[in-house]
């Protein structure tokens, strides 16, 4: 824990001090960030949203455009990386990232597709068992995709579907799901919530989660769209179901880019699982003998349908790699330090005009901090973006930030509370 003095110029020597001690600053330099003529240095604070460009995409990218023009169809085995395998690369990168094992994990097609793909398998209402819970402010497509999914199932969009939601301020804390599950448990047949909430940016408690809804016979999936590459995660030995994520929050993997799934080795090599099928789930060694029977591949694989869109997966994998060099433990370590900082900061200097919905507790967050501003000021991320920092805004009164361990320095967080305290002394003596 930092100990931050009652003064301006101690918190700016304090950080200085922090991002000359920081160990993975280097990996900074690797990101372009946006440009503007407004203001230097730019502070980039919306990697939940659309993380930066490593400078390795543009060869990635490239090496594709060449085997392309080189080989034509022949760049399916011939190139580098031989785009018939191409998917592969992600394998060892994914399970690191999230604690799997190999054959548990996918990278193929983008999230709420892969949310459908695995509803299909894991959403299996039965008798009194046909409800799924989510979690307050789940993300709106999740919600979307759940009640699409009851109606499909003949189920009830709303009276079917539960959602976590405390008291007004209040957490979902563990004691509150536990309290949950005792009353509804028994109709439950999926539970499927955001590992990090996009919205508040609370980090739910997944092991112990997913041991409770297991009492009572659920099915556990989790969104980790602002998880993935932010927190520290252990699926597998957690027990998780299901899992799926967008390469293009904090992967950094480019507008669109493919989603990674997780399926527990429990629900692998099961033949007649439910599940939508195609041609690249078969069982490699026949695949091109084109059989008439699906025989599929042993793995998360199962779950492919069509070839890899080679394109859109040569950035992620440029981005996985840095990732698998840096480590998430590394990452996270500088997230806890670089989030508590700016967490420290906006209440020592901002908090009679600033609330933060994001739980205080490091292990209750990533590295995201959700603001509700109490002195509302008129069209605030403008405001920001012409102060040269980039931050995002949810309706109705929400302004999320993210510092990003990879790319964010503690320099970054100094600035943006220098830059905010001056933006609502310029308003309020207007
Ligand atoms: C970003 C995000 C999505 C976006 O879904 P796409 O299918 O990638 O467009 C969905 N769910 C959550 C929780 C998200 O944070």
């Amino acid at each position: 824990m930092i100990i931050l003095e009652n003064n301006f110029t101690t918190y700016k020597s304090c950080a200085l001090k922090l991002d000359q001690n920081d160990k993975i600053s280097k990996y900074r330099n690797i990101f372009y960030k946006p440009n503007t003529n407004t203001f230097e240095p730019f502070i980039y604070f919306c990697g939940n949203s659309l993380g930066l460009q490593p400078n390795t995409v543009s060869t990635y990218i490239n090496d594709e455009l060449d085997a392309w023009k080189e080989y034509g169809v022949y760049g399916h085995t011939k190139s580098k990386r031989p785009w018939m395998s191409y998917h592969d690369n992600f394998i060892k990168y994914s399970a690191e990232l999230i604690g799997a094992k190999n054959k548990e994990v996918v990278v193929m097609n983008s999230l709420t597709v892969n949310l459908h793909l695995l509803m299909t398998s894991f959403y299996r209402p039965k008798n009194k068992k046909i409800k799924i819970l989510i979690e307050n402010n789940a993300f709106p497509s999740d919600k979307y995709a759940v009640q699409s999914q009851l109606k499909f199932h003949k189920n009830h969009p709303s009276n079917d579907l539960l959602i976590l939601k405390p008291k007004e301020g209040d957490l979902i804390s563990t004691e509150y799901i536990n309290d949950f599950f005792k009353h509804h448990g028994d109709n439950l047949a999926l539970v499927l919530i955001g590992g990090v909430n996009y919205y508040t940016g609370q980090a739910f408690d997944i092991h112990k989660i997913t041991k409770i809804a297991h009492e009572y016979g659920c099915i556990v999936g989790f969104d980790l769209a602002h998880a993935a590459g932010n927190i520290e995660l252990n699926l597998h030995d957690w027990g998780v179901d299901f899992a799926a994520w967008c390469g293009y929050k904090y992967l950094n993997g480019g507008p669109g880019a493919p989603s990674g799934v997780f399926i527990h080795e429990r629900h692998l090599g099961i033949v007649d699982i439910p599940r939508f099928e195609g041609w690249w789930g078969h069982d490699k060694n026949t695949r091109f003998n084109m059989p008439n029977n699906f025989n599929p591949i042993k793995t998360a694989e199962a779950w492919q349908l069509s070839n890899p869109p080679i394109f859109s997966m040569a950035p992620l994998l440029a981005s996985l790699e840095i990732f698998n060099n840096v480590g998430m433990p590394d990452l996270r370590k500088k997230s806890k330090l670089l989030t508590n900082y700016l967490y420290f900061l906006i209440i020592e200097k901002l908090e009679s005009h600033i609330e933060i919905i994001t739980p205080k507790t490091e292990l209750d967050r990533g590295c995201q901090l959700s603001l509700r501003m109490i002195t509302p000021i008129e069209n605030i991320i403008d405001e920001l973006h012409k102060n040269g920092i980039i931050a995002d805004w949810r309706e109705p009164d929400v302004i999320r930030i993210a510092p990003v361990p990879l790319y964010n320095s503690f320099m970054d967080c100094f600035e943006f509370v220098e830059r905010f305290i001056k933006i609502i002394n310029s308003n309020i003596l207007k």
